[in-house]
């Protein structure tokens, strides 16, 4: 019963029966969630709370996956905590295995190079299948083939306030094409060639570099030539699944593929998505999240000036990202939040 009223903002009609919630005007989306069988207790944490916080009112479905079939304990437990629709699904063998062109052999060495260096679970096979599908699987999997829009959800992360507005229709009505909300510096030695093979791509690729795009924030201050390593942290994503099926991510993520770095070295979906949304999207196509608060282990977001919406308490970082950009300006500079 939420409908769009001539000024274009939404406003609750008790007269109308749920089911209009699901009506034609509804942006096809869903919260989707990668996720072991053995991480169910901190899926449940997740979803209760972005359930409590947002999802009951807009009754969006959960999809998860999984690279083996879910127990009859997760499902159950999971379909328990909420009434949206429920969906489990495998992810097909050839989108979480080795491509034929990769080098096992070489890919072994990496392992144990990257778990003595210690790149953070970097000697985990399971974790550069993981990181491949986020980047250039997840949204080629079948049964999303009917959804335009996704919010991923991670086990065992907080969503620490009310969130009153649909955050779907907020990024289809302004065109937006990704949201993240937090920003890291991951560590470099993850993924050595990235940014040269980036640049190497752009350049035999030109013509799909959107004509907006802006790739100066993630160039280092001192030598324009570097990647500083600024990336969304993209355990938290709100995004157009269209945005990665089109043409240039499609090129770039078939590109890195090709050269192994999934596997020989340890390339992460967030610096690979990240790379993707600024050579392909124009910055205005890209949306902070700054309302929503956030937290994925240590790192999180507490927005200031919520007051009696929020159950976290903004640090003084939080309070000087506002200082910096206040609440009511439109857009903010990806950069300035690493
Ligand atoms: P980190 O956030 O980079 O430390 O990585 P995580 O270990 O949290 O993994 C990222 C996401 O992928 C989480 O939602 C995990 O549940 C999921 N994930 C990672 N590895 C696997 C795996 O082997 N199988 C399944 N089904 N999910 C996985
Ligand atoms: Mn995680």
């Amino acid at each position: 019963w939420l409908e769009e009223n001539s000024n274009n903002t939404y406003a609750v009609s008790r007269s109308l029966p749920q089911i209009s919630l699901l009506g034609r005007n509804r942006p096809r989306a869903a919260l989707i969630s990668l996720v072991r069988n053995s991480e169910l207790e901190g899926m449940m944490q997740s979803m209760r709370q972005l359930e409590f916080r947002w999802n009951r009112k807009y009754q969006y479905p959960w999809i998860f996956f999984n690279d083996e079939p879910f127990t009859e304990e997760f499902k159950t437990s999971t379909r328990n905590l909420t009434s949206a629709k429920c969906y489990y699904e495998v992810v097909p063998r050839e989108h979480w295995s080795l491509p034929e062109w990769i080098d096992e052999g070489r890919f072994m060495n990496s392992l144990e190079y990257l778990g003595t260096i210690g790149v953070g679970k970097g000697w985990m096979v399971s974790y550069h299948h993981m990181c491949r599908w986020n980047s250039g699987f997840f949204y080629k999997h079948p049964f999303l083939k009917n959804y335009d829009w996704y919010w991923r959800v991670e086990p065992d992360v907080h969503y620490f306030c009310d969130i009153d507005y649909d955050v779907f229709r907020f990024m289809r009505d302004n065109n937006m094409k990704y949201g993240f909300n937090m920003n890291i510096l991951d560590d470099a030695r993850s993924f050595p060639s990235l940014w040269t093979r980036t640049m190497a791509f752009a350049t035999a690729h030109s013509h799909l570099i959107h004509p907006e795009a802006d790739l100066g924030w993630l160039l280092e201050p001192t030598n324009g030539n570097e990647y500083n390593n600024c990336q969304f942290f993209s355990n938290f994503e709100i995004g157009s699944l269209n945005f990665w099926r089109g043409e240039g991510n499609e090129a770039y993520f078939n590109w890195l593929d090709k050269a192994g770095g999934f596997y020989y070295e340890r390339f992460g979906d967030a610096p690979v998505h990240t790379l993707s949304v600024a050579m392909f999207a124009p910055k205005s196509e890209i949306w902070f999240f700054r309302d929503i608060g956030y937290q994925h282990d240590i790192n999180h977001h507490c927005p200031p000036h919520r007051e009696g919406k929020c159950s976290c308490q903004p640090t003084s970082m939080d309070e000087n990202f506002y200082k910096l950009v206040p609440l009511e300006s439109p857009q903010r500079k990806p950069a300035d939040t690493c």
